[in-house]
């Protein structure tokens, strides 16, 4: 009998520092919050000797993580590493320290160009550092960095981790930092690694990418005794990336495997990782993309027919519902519908919707399905044109209008106060930009696009703005508006996002 797996999200550290624009604290968060309802029992949240910002982030999390979590610092086995770790992660309720360090071949003779024998002493003392500067109920985890490369030195790499064992580590984690080699080579090496540690030493794997085989392996990986597997939400890391969260979960819920997530939420999940991370989602992507569910030749949708009532069908992997995906009939939303509803139900018209605004939007739409029962597509356009595309607020745009070639007349509300300025601007956008900037009220666009809303029924077409600010330390919001001239739905959009950023008490 399998013992039940333990997901660590890796997504803040591992994810994180991969990206191109790595998140802030307030982006952190809203990432942990949603590991926290997904239902991952670890969460790595950051190394805090990297940066200062690092250790506030890691420091931050450890204090509103809840009890049952396990929350994770990563320091490599230097004294000073393993110290701000601990200082970071000392209010967590589960707090735990990761440290680790390579024993492969080739890291002993080019990188670290010590023995192996004095890197595992290095270790032992690093293991014990870490585990007298955490509290009773904290404890250790220790990787041998590069592990899937220790094909020829294996024996030996046991016979060090025995002693780190004997140090305190209490997780040993084994991790194909690089991947090069089939599953099959690793998870023997794994299943070796296990049989000869004691019984209560918990295994783990960590796997990257490289060759696509990432779920592979860690899904074998499994059932030859590793019951922490690292990964990652939508596949987050370095190259080409982690571990993939999602896959690992419904392999080992296909296989019968009793999985502690919340597996509905895993689309909702899934679209504000893309989102926030600024990583879109492949359309061929396993279970999440826009393709997953698309079935396009004949004799697939003739058996796809056959067999829909079924609970197995013959071309479907998983079902949809499982992960909160819905399913393609349902075109209403009822007050049990959730954010992906709203999402997908948007998405299928030419009002096209962010899963943070999906998120904003679903709260109205419940309210509104509370009061007057299921809402039609139309009845949630309708609520998308107010409480999306026309935000009240503080700000109210009076009048915009082009003085000459390069200057602009702005005039505004604000709290009872009018404004009435003009600006000099390389077009209407940073002319009201700038006089928004004369007034005291600084707002910084850091992407624009404009999209034309296909006419309706006896309706002409309008264009749509659509513009992401950076919202201080909150990290960006999205602001729409729509408007049959193009100018009046820029300016209207910039006054939507000050509405958002500045929001009415
Ligand atoms: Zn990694």
């Amino acid at each position: 009998m399998n013992k039940q797996p333990f997901f660590y999200d890796i997504t803040l550290r591992d994810g994180n520092q991969a990206l191109k624009k790595p998140w802030n604290l307030q982006e952190k968060e809203i990432i942990f919050n949603k590991l926290i309802e997904l239902g991952v029992q670890g969460i790595e949240v950051g190394f805090p000797n990297a940066s200062e910002l690092d250790f506030e982030a890691v420091e931050h999390l450890s204090k509103i993580a809840p009890n049952n979590v396990v929350v994770s610092a990563l320091a490599r086995c230097v004294e000073t590493d393993i110290r701000k770790a601990a200082d970071a992660i000392k209010q967590a309720p589960k707090p735990r320290i990761h440290t680790f360090m390579a024993m492969n071949p080739l890291g002993i003779e080019y990188v670290i160009k010590k023995p192996l024998n004095e890197i595992k002493d290095i270790c032992i003392k690093s293991v014990k550092l870490a585990k007298s500067l955490l509290p009773e109920y904290g404890d250790v985890e220790f990787s041998v960095e590069h592990f899937g490369d220790c094909v020829e030195n294996i024996n030996d790499v046991i016979e060090a981790l025995k002693e780190i064992v004997n140090a305190g580590a209490t997780t040993i984690n084994l991790p194909n930092t690089v991947e090069r080699f089939r599953p099959q080579t690793f998870v023997n090496m794994v299943q070796k690694v296990k049989m000869a540690l004691p019984e209560n030493v918990t295994i783990s794997v960590h796997c990257h990418n490289d060759l696509g085989m990432a779920t592979a392996t860690t899904v074998e990986s499994y059932f030859a005794g590793a019951t922490q597997l690292e990964c990652s939400l939508n596949g987050l890391g370095e190259r080409s990336g982690n571990t993939n969260m999602y896959e690992v979960a419904i392999a080992l819920h296909n296989s019968g495997i009793e999985i502690p997530l919340n597996l509905s939420n895993i689309y909702e999940t899934a679209l504000l990782t893309s989102e926030m991370a600024n990583v879109p989602i492949w359309e061929k992507a396993p279970l999440i993309g826009y393709d997953a569910l698309a079935h396009r030749s004949g004799i697939h949708q003739d058996g796809v027919a056959k067999t829909k009532h079924l609970s197995k069908g013959a071309y479907r992997a998983f079902n949809p519902e499982l992960i909160g995906r819905g399913t393609d009939e349902s075109f209403e939303f009822t007050s049990q519908s959730g954010k992906t509803a709203l999402y997908e139900i948007l998405n299928g018209t030419p009002y096209k919707i962010t899963m943070q605004e999906a998120i904003y939007l679903s709260k109205f739409a419940k309210t509104e399905a509370e009061k007057i029962g299921n809402l039609s597509t139309e009845c949630l356009i309708d609520l998308y044109l107010k409480k999306i595309c026309d935000i009240q607020g503080d700000f109210v745009l009076e009048d915009f209008r082009k003085i000459d070639s390069d200057r602009f007349n702005l005039s505004f509300e604000y709290k009872n106060e009018e404004f009435d300025i003009t600006a000099k601007g390389n077009g209407p956008i940073e002319g009201c930009i700038n006089a928004l900037k004369k007034a005291g009220f600084d707002i910084k666009l850091i992407n624009y696009e404009q999209k034309t809303i296909e006419a309706q029924k006896g309706e002409e077409a309008e264009a749509m703005s659509i513009m992401q600010f950076d919202n201080n330390s909150n990290g960006t919001i999205t602001a729409r508006a729509i408007n049959s001239s193009t100018a009046e739905a820029n300016v209207k959009a910039i006054f939507n996002g000050l509405n958002l950023m500045y929001p009415a008490n």
